[in-house]
């Protein structure tokens, strides 16, 4: 099997947007290819075959050199998105980058459970709701989350590695998708779960880049969270976290930020 991963883009360093890390300061690497083809996705340009020519092989040590050359040497929590990162050979690239003293967050939709799972430090699954027009395969979700509680086991007998902090990260645009979010919930009931208000821009394939902030989106942001809120509380399901996708927010759908 190549060791190649191919590569759609690394950028920042900018802030994650999205899901437990919501904030914090972090390089994306974005891998190319994805098995899924959501409606809304809002990185085609990393998911269709005719972007296929920009997404160019790298080893793991030009990815380090390239995240690290953005922030001046100094290590940074590296976020593996996509696509579906799963896809990719990344086993060298977590050794590489912990060794230079970086972290890593993995987002992946969980139809590709990888045993390198327990190697990152968190990982965010993201089953798609109806609204994408995808379908779950929730024995294979599991198995995602049982590769990250194998190695929780073995930390415990070995002392030396720590497991992932898992999260469960649903975007919820309806109801349909709000139910689709209870479900896993109680398939899941022990592992964290984020509840992240859609992105109302249009699923087109060009998408403007030249983004901005959006009032428009920002206003449709605030009301589905008051309206997420108001499904939680009504369920009383309080142990669930409610998020913007703060990257739209501030600069709508610009790519690279
Ligand atoms: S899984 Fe993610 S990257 Fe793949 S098509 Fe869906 S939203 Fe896009």
């Amino acid at each position: 099997m190549s060791s190649r991963i191919l590569i759609s883009e690394i950028f920042g360093p900018t802030i994650q947007g999205e899901g437990s890390l919501i904030g914090r300061p972090t390089v994306f690497v974005r891998t190319g290819a994805c098995d899924f083809r959501c409606s809304w996705c809002d990185t085609l340009y990393a998911v269709l075959p005719e972007y296929k020519a920009a997404w160019t092989p790298h080893s793991a040590a030009e990815i380090l050199d390239k995240v690290l050359l953005l922030t001046n040497g100094q290590p940074i929590l590296i976020t593996l998105s996509g696509g579906n990162p799963a896809l990719q050979p990344l086993e060298a690239l977590l050794d590489l980058g912990h060794a230079h003293g970086c972290t890593f967050a993995l987002e992946t939709q969980g139809s590709v459970p990888k045993s390198w799972f327990a190697r990152l430090d968190h990982l965010v699954l993201s089953p798609k709701p109806p609204s994408s027009g995808m379908t779950t395969d929730w024995a294979t979700l599991r198995q995602c989350l049982d590769m990250a509680r194998v190695t929780e086991l073995q930390t415990a007998a070995q002392s030396t590695l720590c497991g992932p902090q898992t999260v469960i990260k649903i975007v919820v645009f309806d109801e349909d998708d709000y139910a689709f979010a209870r479900q896993a919930h109680r398939q899941f009931p022990d592992v964290p779960f984020v509840l992240q208000s859609g992105n109302s821009a249009p699923a087109q394939p060009h998408n403007d880049w030249s983004g901005g902030g959006d009032d428009s989106l920002a206003a449709m942001s605030s009301q589905r969270i008051e309206w997420l809120l108001e499904q939680v509380t009504r369920d009383g399901w309080f142990d669930a976290t409610i998020l913007p996708q703060l990257h739209v927010l501030l600069w709508g759908n610009k790519r690279g930020v």
